[in-house]
């Protein structure tokens, strides 16, 4: 019985979450035994090149010393306490010092709980009910945010899975992103009702579409104006595309950030945070209820610390933008030798292709590109040992890990796979 087929009769699926079970490309999942660096190697013994490292968090490479130590003396001194540690202080002053935006946080155990919790807050801080979040934007699968669009961009959200409460959906519009005008033509119409704006500032979640220039500086103006606030979902793009996040490489200051993945350094942490009169809104200074038993873990703190000091080294952001962009214009320039039409959409560590001779800058621009083809382009490469994200919809991820030798390999094995493809 293949390892799949084991799992299969135990977990639901068998996966623990749904895009591992290569349903999107087909095929069975590789399952993994251990991962070092840039490398993942199977339980079959056989080794690729990782670029999904655990779909963002492993920034400095897999089981990087630095983490593994810091994880094993706090694992030594107990692994939860149910009480405060230094250790949250420590982390949350890291992160603070690269986010101006934020003042006080609060950590949480996923991205799903930092939104969840975010969502409540600016609920609770404006008196208000409705949300705006955008197509193909994900933040988790809290009821209020795993909501599409309704027919026309000024209709109310209809729940994207069985089990949300059409009343909940009802109070979240989903618009186009990067559609400024589909935002000032809500405000207008029902501005009064409308809490906030959760937006991705680099969107990671329908593969890599960063903002266009004014999109996200418009969106901050026009929620101040109608007193709603804007949460930068962070988690993805935080600690990825800057130190400070999209908004330190855009120079832009939302109301709250949710982060997660890279703060955990691969083990799972999250956080939510913001000025401190918003923070302060949360019980116990406040009346907004959130909690968790294992949230600011020590553990996870540990490794998180250590995952940021690691991108702290001299140049480590500016090595990793530069390995990112050759591998990027490598792929582009094989795609365009081979007579594949491919676009690459790349910011900092992360980048997407996208089959589409055409621009990608929202979710219709994703959807129109080939999905079958990258389905075989996936293929091709995990059979030349080069891990990718299993769905045309997510983003690739490089590591400061990633060494001149493995760019080199995997441009080799992507310059004949397109040939195969075009
Ligand atoms: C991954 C992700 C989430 C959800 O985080 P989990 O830890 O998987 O719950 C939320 N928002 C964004 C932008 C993400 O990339």
């Amino acid at each position: 019985m293949s390892a799949f087929e084991r799992a299969k009769r135990v977990l639901a699926g068998g996966v623990d979450s749904p895009v591992r079970a290569f349903g999107a490309v087909g095929g069975d999942p590789v399952f993994i035994a251990r991962a070092e660096g840039a490398r993942l190697y199977d339980i079959e013994g056989r080794r690729y090149i990782d670029y999904v490292g655990s779909w963002g968090p492993m920034i400095a490479g897999h089981a990087h010393p630095r983490i593994i130590e810091a994880i094993r003396e706090a694992a030594a001194r107990g692994t939860s306490f149910g009480a405060p540690c230094e250790a949250e202080t420590l982390l949350a002053e890291a992160v603070i010092e690269r986010f101006p935006a934020i003042e006080r946080l609060r950590f949480v155990n996923s991205g799903t709980e930092a939104t969840m919790s975010a969502i409540r807050l600016i609920r609770a801080a404006t008196g208000r009910e409705r949300i705006i979040k955008f197509t193909g934007g994900y933040h988790g699968h809290s009821d209020s945010l795993l909501v599409a669009a309704g027919s026309g961009a000024l209709t109310f959200g209809v729940p994207s899975s069985p089990g949300v409460p059409a009343e909940l959906a009802r109070l979240t519009l989903t618009l186009p992103y990067n559609d400024l005008d589909a935002v000032r033509r809500v405000f207008a119409a029902q501005g009064d009702d409308i809490a906030g704006i959760i937006v991705e500032p680099v969107a990671g979640n329908m593969g890599c579409v960063p903002a266009l220039p004014g999109f996200l500086e418009g969106l901050l103006e026009a929620a101040h104006q109608a007193g709603a606030l804007v949460i930068f979902d962070e988690v993805m793009s935080g600690f990825r595309v800057a130190p400070g996040g999209a908004q330190g490489l855009f120079g832009l200051r939302p109301d709250l950030t949710t982060l997660g993945k890279i703060i955990g350094g691969g083990l799972p942490a999250a956080a939510f945070g913001g000025r401190a009169e918003l923070m302060d809104l949360l019980a116990p200074t406040g009346p907004v209820y959130q909690a968790g038993t294992l949230s600011g873990n020590p553990l996870a703190m540990a490794a998180g610390l250590a995952a940021l000091e690691l991108t702290t080294e001299p140049g480590f952001y500016s090595r990793l933008e530069a390995a990112t962009r050759r591998l990027a214009m490598g792929l582009a320039a094989a795609a365009k030798r081979a007579g594949v039409a491919l676009t690459i959409n790349q910011v900092c560590g992360m980048f997407s292709v996208f089959f589409t001779a055409n621009p990608v800058h929202c979710h219709a621009d994703v959807v129109a590109a080939d999905a079958a083809r990258y389905a075989s382009y996936f293929h091709a490469m995990l059979e030349a040992g080069v891990y990718l994200a299993p769905s045309a919809f997510e983003a690739a991820f490089v590591s400061g890990a990633h060494t001149g030798a493995d760019l080199d390999a995997t441009l080799t094995a992507a310059e004949r796979v397109f040939t195969r493809l075009a």
